[in-house]
């Protein structure tokens, strides 16, 4: 099962409202998480989410190099969890119908669960397994995890093809996420050369104009093609 989901990062307003508009367009279900509040009204095939950055929890705070692991100190943890919950806490304010959550660049530890849940969160995205079959959600308290399976980041890296859907264990069963990211779709990045050369284009409010080679919208759309040949797809929380 194919699932799409976008993540905003630090796209400027006017490149996400484009991207969300042409996903919109395409009429299939997509979850995306939100970094800031969205910049477009939600409509009935998108299931907003949250993005937080929680790894910048403690800007300018770096542990000495020559530090061993300290000794476990309750009061350290309660400090970290609680400027962890208090920005789980501002991205839902910021998008109050968020069910889901990913956090930014899949960070994670074994605490999170609680702080998602008591934050309003009954879904985190903030996991990934690349091209593994027989992927399935499961459970950590009554927070649902959900693996993503692939992203457009890797898809570059790994140099996969955009022109057809080519990548390790396609046809193998079990749940296809996707997460791409704003900044590569709006560009229809093919290579990540080429998106070193074109990333100014981000300010731009016109779109850049089409090069002719497939990109990651390219893939995005085919991804929604292949799913819309039986359903409009699914969200996150409706699996
Ligand atoms: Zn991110």
């Amino acid at each position: 099962m194919i699932i799409l989901t976008i993540d905003t990062d630090w796209a400027p307003e006017h490149a996400t409202r484009a991207v969300l508009e042409k996903v919109r367009a395409l009429g299939v279900k997509c979850t995306v998480f939100f970094s800031t509040p969205s910049p477009a009204a939600y409509w009935p095939e998108l299931e907003p989410g949250c993005h937080p950055d929680l790894s910048r929890r403690q800007p300018g705070h770096v542990p000495p190099a020559e530090s061993r692991l300290p000794a476990p100190s309750r009061e350290h943890d309660l400090a970290v969890e609680k400027a962890e919950e208090a920005m789980l806490m501002a991205c839902k304010a910021a998008n109050p119908l968020a069910g889901a959550v990913r956090t930014h660049r899949f960070y994670w530890h074994s605490d999170l669960s609680r702080l998602m849940l008591r934050a309003g969160f009954a879904h985190d995205s903030s996991m990934i397994l690349p091209y593994h079959p027989g992927l399935q959600a499961f459970k950590v308290g009554k927070l649902t995890r959900w693996p993503v399976w692939a992203s457009d980041h890797l898809h570059l890296a790994r140099r996969l093809p955009f022109d057809r859907l080519e990548m390790p264990n396609w046809s193998a069963p079990g749940l296809k996420i996707f997460c791409f990211h704003v900044a590569y779709l709006y560009l229809n990045v093919h290579s990540l050369a080429d998106f070193n050369m074109i990333q100014k284009g981000l300010a731009d409010e016109e779109p850049p104009p089409d090069k002719g080679l497939p990109g990651v919208w390219n893939l995005f759309e085919m991804l929604a093609n292949e799913i819309l040949k039986s359903s409009k797809g699914f969200f996150l929380s409706e699996l």
